[in-house]
């Protein structure tokens, strides 16, 4: 594990950090304490490691002592007794709510750890004033609760407003309960000591920020059209409904829908006989509908109505003698699914370089198509540069990279303007997404792409007072608001919003779905 917290090159001298904005860490015993130091004993301005004492009472009496004392985040961290079988001794448990304290940053303490090499955990972290026994750790489990220990609640409350996080070593669980606790205990104190440079680094996350939402964000008219195509054959017919491919380019939406039933498949031949298939949002070759006929499969078509009209511009040219040329970025299935309506009249076109080497049959025969998702800069310079070698060429009727693209792009160039970070709510395979993020480099501000709270490293925020946040079309709106949550635990945020325009297209459903 790597400790990123900044340190005095040569010649410099780093200040002494401001106790008001300091992390005091609290390990209610020595022995946990001991391990934080040895975590901690390489940083240069390691924080104040507190011992609070063992038990509810101490822990009490400590929570009242600290209310007097100037710092800028709390963080408890100690042993305790895992409540879930899914939990091992050694793994890390950050709490979401500790007691009745709601620890908000604790998806994103939770990523860093992982990152870090950890087992992280999130859950709930109850108090009680005993050890927990068998019986009760499985009421307490029943009850929500994910770990227990004896003094994390009284001091989480103590932080009064300040970021406070809590993160606890599991030394017992119902499959090794307290009579295993020595080899247990040994495993959590060494992932106690890895665990405490990240408490540093979360500390150095901590401020208050302002949160630029941009507008127009997350999910466009095609999105929710194949969501609730899926959603609607799941009603009607029951699991499990097979999809060919990702519905959407979204983890998130991929892995909801999968818990309710649907089956991603990459082709066909995965579908059993008679079945039926969705075809996802990015649309499918002629080839792919053929062999869904000849096996006999009932089809959905889920395909955006703007990537079919892509689709249909490409099959009118080829038709008409021309040669397309088709702007988009090799591999992803939307270009596939376009490439494979006009085959032998299609090339592929990703640069200029590309255009350069182009052999159309006749130069005055060429027209020029796009992926619905590019980045509208990046595909201007190739559409330009195809422009000059052919200077007759014939374009789409109306804009391929379609109005949700389009207006995401222009929305986050707004807000980067105005932010040192842009955080873009995305998964990887997500073009729309990953052009967004290439938007803000182009803008000279930084950006990255993030599932999730969990995504976000903690080193991306330390100094940054203004974050910009978008999510891409296939990413869910509710992510956002778990994104702008998990930061307010990191200190208060003040959340603006640049709406550049709004957007009111929907798309009607296939007839197969509808009412
Ligand atoms: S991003 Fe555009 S093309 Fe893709 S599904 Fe949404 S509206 Fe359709």
């Amino acid at each position: 594990m790597t400790d990123t917290v900044p340190r005095p090159r040569d010649g410099e001298e780093l200040g002494e950090p401001d106790p008001q904005d300091s992390l005091l860490l609290c390990a209610p015993l020595r022995i946990e304490a001991r391990a934080l130091r040895r975590g901690l004993r390489d940083l240069p301005y390691p924080p104040a490691v507190i011992r609070t004492g063992y038990g509810t009472t101490r822990a009490a009496q400590q929570a009242g002592s600290l209310s007097h004392r100037p710092f800028g985040q709390i963080m408890v961290m100690g042993l305790g007794a895992g409540l879930s079988t899914d939990l091992s001794p050694g793994d890390l448990v950050v709490g979401t709510e500790v007691g009745s304290v709601t620890c908000a940053s604790a998806p994103i303490l939770a990523g860093e750890l992982r990152r870090a090499g950890l087992s992280a955990h999130t859950g709930r972290i109850t108090t009680v004033d005993h050890l927990v026994r068998r019986a009760e750790r499985a009421k307490l489990a029943a009850d929500g609760w994910l770990l227990a220990d004896m003094e994390s609640g009284p001091l989480a409350a103590a932080a009064g407003g300040h970021p406070v996080a809590v993160i606890r070593a599991v030394s017992d669980t119902p499959h090794h309960p307290v009579a295993g606790i020595v080899s247990g205990g040994l495993a959590a104190l060494r992932s106690l000591r890895a665990a405490a440079p990240v408490a540093q680094r979360w500390a150095a996350a901590c401020g208050t920020r302002q949160v630029l939402l941009a507008g127009p964000r997350s999910f466009c008219a095609g999105v929710e059209r194949a969501i609730e195509i899926v959603e609607r054959v799941l009603e009607r017919q029951g699991p499990p409904v097979y999809v060919r491919k990702q519905i959407v380019h979204n983890t998130r939406v991929v892995g909801d829908l999968e818990s309710r039933g649907a089956i991603f498949v990459d082709e066909l031949d995965q579908v059993p006989d008679g079945a039926t298939v969705v075809f996802s949002a990015h649309g499918v070759s002629p080839a792919v509908r053929e062999e869904a006929a000849r096996r006999g499969l009932a089809v959905i078509d889920a395909t955006c109505p703007l990537v079919s009209k892509v689709h249909a511009e490409a099959r009118r040219f080829a038709a008409d003698g021309y040669t397309v040329a088709l702007i988009g970025h090799a591999g992803h299935e939307e270009v596939e699914g376009t490439l494979g309506e006009a085959p032998d009249s299609t090339i592929l076109v990703q640069t200029a370089a590309d255009v350069a080497a182009m052999r159309p049959r006749d130069d005055k025969r060429v027209a020029y198509l796009m992926q619905t998702t590019l980045s509208v800069d990046e595909a201007a310079e190739v559409s330009g540069a195809l422009r000059e070698r052919f200077p007759a060429m014939r374009a789409p009727g109306s804009d391929d990279i379609c109005y949700a693209t389009t207006n995401r792009q222009v929305a986050v160039r707004a807000v980067a303007a105005e932010s040192d970070l842009v955080l873009v709510a995305g998964s990887k395979n997500s073009s729309n997404s990953v052009r967004l993020v290439e938007t803000c480099e182009r803008a000279g501000t930084p950006a990255h792409l993030i599932d999730g709270a969990e995504d976000i490293q903690l080193d991306w925020l330390a100094g940054v007072s203004t974050i910009g946040l978008t999510a891409g079309a296939s990413a869910p709106p509710a992510v956002v608001e778990e994104i702008i949550a998990a930061l307010s635990g990191l200190g208060e945020v003040s959340v603006s919003e640049r709406v550049t325009t709004t957007e009111s297209i929907r798309f009607g459903l296939p007839k197969e779905v509808r009412q």
